[in-house]
């Protein structure tokens, strides 16, 4: 009897417990379900599913030299897979556990109808691992860290399997391309070449990244520079496990120089215990304090002029308008320049965090439910962990300090004539250095759309009447 392996964001065969298991079981049918309705608006985003197509692709064809078919299918994931279970008379779904709280949901239903394992495979250590000594989950990221390194390193991961048997028959499946899963009319990913979603993409990134990973400490910071791993589309699609990541990257090397990229590598962790904790945390803040803040009401036409301006990279200042940019050019963002875009639409610009979160949920390659909302409430203040709200991060300084030029550069190239000094702040440079570099502000490049100063202000007052 044959069992179905229920493939979601675990898109790969090597250390894929689930995948494992059911090979060594007997004949297995790999499934997909496009599942639009359980997340309700946490569906998958749009760049998320051009990646998507290029990664289901990708293991269906490794899945072909095996012999093997991926069925894919459309609708709620439950529903479907215990209808094919039903119809083909199977009583056992391999699938790796997941937890937003959609997943939650669905492999609720799903196990009151076929007997469902769900197998490890998504983070470093299981949400309940980690916990204080009276069993809560931390809501503090640094002693979580500290205690999940007592529990690591992760087993060593596993190997694709060698053999996977086929079934007598297949289910019928829909074609991947009537999906329409890519953008056409406009094709806004032309951009989107510099990425390889895929298994083997993934394991080809993370090599090259090992090699390098001696300069992330030093260079993570800078967004000119390309020094962190770029593993977060792969990580978020389960391309490859974050197991294999730790070992590939600890692998023969002193642990202060991989200690920092592993310590951010277990934030996912982090953030996946927040969302089981707050399984709503994607839409209420941790400290109910924001709820009463005075946000820009977002019906008036400033509020509509400045979150557009914001979502197009136009505010008139260099860093954050590179950075969304980025974001719209290639679907992922640095995350130094994520932290301050994110600051800038809820402090300077008082937009709700939601917001943004949004934006970024349709826009990020990466877009995860845990890792987006935990960081946006971390950027808003309003998080179980988080970045102060009075500590407003400055754009005007942060550009320079993590030295942006080159980025602003390539993202904004309309300034990219400007001398490094001056590219920062454009409409503080002197009339000959804008004039050399033969830019007119307010007509090549906008005026800021807020002043720095009277933002801030504006900001704390409206953080203080939350606390009367
Ligand atoms: C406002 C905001 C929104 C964000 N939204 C997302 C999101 O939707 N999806 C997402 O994966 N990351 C998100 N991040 C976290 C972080 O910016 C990205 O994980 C990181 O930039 C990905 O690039 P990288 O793979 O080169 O990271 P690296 O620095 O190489 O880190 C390695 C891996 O560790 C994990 N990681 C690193 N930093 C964080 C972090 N702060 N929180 C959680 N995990 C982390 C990622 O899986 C990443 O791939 C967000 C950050 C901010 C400030």
């Amino acid at each position: 009897m044959p069992s179905i392996i229920w493939f979601r964001e675990d898109l790969r065969l090597s250390d894929q417990a689930a995948v494992r298991a059911a090979a060594e079981e007997g004949p297995v049918i790999p499934v997909y379900v496009l599942d639009d309705e359980s997340p309700g608006k946490w569906r998958t985003g749009a760049a998320q599913r051009w990646w998507l197509h290029h990664s289901l692709k990708s293991l269906s064809s490794t899945l072909q030299e095996k012999g093997l078919k991926l069925i894919l299918l459309r609708g709620e994931a439950s529903a479907k897979i215990a209808a094919l279970a039903e119809k083909l008379g199977i009583d056992r779904v391999h699938a790796i556990e997941h937890y937003e709280p959609w997943w939650v949901a669905q492999q609720d239903k799903l196990a009151g109808r076929v007997d469902l394992q769900l197998h490890p495979g998504r983070l470093l250590s299981e949400p309940g691992t980690v916990t204080t000594k009276s069993g809560e989950p931390y809501k503090i990221f640094t002693p979580f860290w500290r205690l999940l390194q007592q529990v690591m390193p992760p087993p060593e991961p596993t190997r694709r399997p060698a053999n996977m048997l086929a079934p007598d028959a297949w289910p019928d499946s829909d074609e991947l391309d009537d999906w329409n899963l890519l953008p056409t009319d406009p094709d806004w990913a032309t951009g989107f070449d510099e990425w390889t979603p895929g298994e083997e993409g993934a394991l080809s990134r993370l090599d090259d990244f090992a090699d390098r990973v001696a300069d992330y400490q030093e260079g993570r910071n800078l967004p000119s520079e390309d020094l962190t791993s770029r593993l977060s589309p792969h990580l978020h699609m389960g391309e490859v496990s974050p197991a294999k990541v730790w070992h590939v990257v600890a692998a023969n090397r002193q642990w202060q120089t991989v200690e920092t990229f592993l310590s951010e590598l277990a934030w996912r962790d982090f953030s996946t215990q927040a969302i089981v904790t707050f399984p709503d945390y994607g839409d209420t803040p941790g400290r109910e304090q924001f709820d009463r803040l005075n946000w820009t009401d977002l019906r008036t036409v400033e509020g509509k002029e400045h979150l557009t301006a914001w979502q197009r990279g136009l505010t008139g200042y260099p860093i954050v308008d590179a950075g969304m940019r980025q974001l719209w050019a290639t679907g992922w963002m640095h995350n130094r320049v994520r932290m301050i875009v994110a600051q800038f639409l809820i402090k300077h610009l008082l937009i709700r965090w939601q917001e943004g979160e949004r934006w970024f949920w349709d826009c990020l390659v990466d877009a995860d439910y845990g890792n987006n909302s935990q960081n946006w409430q971390w950027s808003a203040g309003s998080g179980i962990d988080s970045h102060p709200f009075p500590r407003m991060m400055n754009p005007k300084t942060q550009s320079p300090k993590w030295e942006a030029a080159d980025y602003i550069r390539q993202w904004v190239p309309e300034l990219a004539s400007l001398p490094d000094d001056a590219i920062h702040l454009p409409w503080e440079a002197d009339e000959r250095v804008l004039h050399d570099a033969g830019i007119e502000l307010g007509k090549d490049y906008p005026e800021p759309i807020v002043s720095h100063q009277a933002a801030r202000e504006r900001a704390l007052a409206a953080y203080r009447a939350t606390k009367s």
